[in-house]
């Protein structure tokens, strides 16, 4: 069995050395109420970076030399509990552990027969009810509106695009290479693309591939990418703050633009958004997400890395952008 812990808390960009590996040779044995999960796929999170802190948030950060835990799929190799029974396949906040025991608290059921088990924890998992939720809670989308989606090639911004086309939004996203621009239009079905790393004037570039303005800004970068679609948001702009990967490694806050002026001048909403507090939500959210996917009007992508032991990179690999939709391990 094996565990990865934190070993110390990051300064900057995340390293290997961050995280150490234990090796433990004992058979793990269960007791009544109890059951013995095998990991399958683990879920790797930009959030998780944040957790590594030790600064105050939403969630409380990781203990150091204790194990990370985030979205895993597992089987119960194991059960003495009444509501699993051996070869079940689950989905839940786990430890990254090869083999871990449980008393079912917090674990859903879920099929390989409904969607392949990766999906439970990208497209019909967290990922996906973040962008359902972000986009209709806040955005309050209307067909024919400009929707701006940066973070756009990745697991939660690959879905919001899809979402506004769906609802008949004129949809604009922002990503970092050339491959994720034409994945996004010739799979996706973005309208327009921009590269923001071969872009030099972000701000024109947003203004030229939105010639409408900007009614909804779903924002999962933060940072300079954010300030300059500012310039182009309409009035009653609405701006969901999903996420600033571009700024989870900065080790001092950067000087950005005074957004105040712009939210004023369009009487524009700009909020923050945090999945969790849209719970009651997820049940009708996850049978949309779902219906969608099954008619086909909804894809997704994904990373899949492949060995347990190859989870911390994967996970420092997001903030070079080297995943394509969600990112996960396959253990
Ligand atoms: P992604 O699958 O989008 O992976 C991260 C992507 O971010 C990379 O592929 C990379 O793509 C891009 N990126 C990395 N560094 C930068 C940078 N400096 N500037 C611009 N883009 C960068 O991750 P998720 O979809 O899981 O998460 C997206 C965002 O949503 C994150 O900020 C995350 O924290 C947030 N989130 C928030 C939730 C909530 O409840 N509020 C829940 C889930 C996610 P590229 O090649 O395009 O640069």
């Amino acid at each position: 069995n094996q565990t990865i812990i934190l070993k110390s808390r990051p300064e900057g960009t995340p390293k290997l050395s961050d995280f150490e590996f234990q090796k433990d040779d004992n058979t793990l044995s269960i007791s009544d109420g109890e059951l013995l999960l095998e990991t399958k796929y683990i879920s790797v999170d930009p959030y998780l970076r944040g957790r590594m802190s030790d600064a105050k948030s939403y969630v409380p950060p990781f203990n150091l030399n204790e194990p990370i835990t985030s979205g895993v799929v597992a089987q119960v190799k194991a059960s003495k509990h009444n509501n699993f029974k051996e070869g079940d396949y689950v989905s839940g906040m786990l430890a990254w552990k090869t083999q871990q025991i449980s008393n079912g608290e917090g674990l859903n059921k879920i099929s390989p027969d409904r969607a392949p088990l990766s999906a439970y924890l990208g497209v019909i998992g967290m990922t996906g009810l973040t962008a359902f939720l972000g986009l209709q809670e806040i955005g309050k989308p209307k067909s024919r509106e400009t929707l701006l989606v940066s973070g756009a090639a990745g697991a939660v911004g690959s879905v919001v695009g899809q979402i506004g086309k769906i609802l008949g939004l004129r949809v604009v996203g922002i990503a970092g290479t050339d491959e994720k621009v034409d994945m996004l239009k010739s799979d996706f079905g973005f309208d327009d693309v921009i590269n923001y790393n071969t872009t030099q004037d972000m701000a024109q570039a947003i203004k030229d591939t939105c010639p409408d303005g900007i009614d909804v800004y779903f924002d999962n970068v933060g940072g300079p990418i954010s300030d300059a679609a500012l310039f182009s948001i309409n009035r009653f702009a609405r701006i969901i703050i999903c996420g600033a990967i571009s700024v989870y490694n900065k080790t001092e806050l950067p000087k950005g633009l005074s957004v105040q002026p712009f939210l004023v001048k369009n009487s524009a909403l700009m909020q923050g958004f945090i999945v969790s507090n849209y719970a009651e939500k997820f049940p009708e959210a996850m049978t949309q997400l779902s219906g969608w996917l099954s008619e086909g009007k909804l894809k997704y992508t994904e990373t899949i890395v492949e060995g347990f032991e190859n989870t911390p990179q994967a996970f420092i690999d997001l903030f070079s952008g080297k995943n394509k939709g969600k990112m996960i391990v396959k253990a």
